[in-house]
């Protein structure tokens, strides 16, 4: 999955067996992002936080992002 079907802004491809390890990977790769001055990845950032922190709220997000990966012919 990309950093953009994750709602990022870029095309990185992130590889991973679960859901899960790909929204970690998008996580890290924001934060990376960021951390060397990429401001075009701080909105996305921001709602990476606002989800950790609403889990609740995100639920729609995840589903989508789960589902989005299982749609992945790769898997
Ligand atoms: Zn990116």
């Amino acid at each position: 999955m990309t950093c953009r079907q994750l709602g990022g802004p870029c095309d990185l491809a992130h590889h991973g067996m679960t859901a899960d390890e790909v929204i970690k990977a998008q996580d890290r790769h924001l934060k990376e992002a960021v951390s060397t001055g990429d401001t075009g990845h701080e909105d996305a950032l921001n709602d990476m936080k606002g989800r950790w922190r609403h889990p609740k709220k995100s639920m729609r997000w995840y589903r989508k992002a789960k589902s989005d990966f299982a749609a992945l012919p790769e898997g």
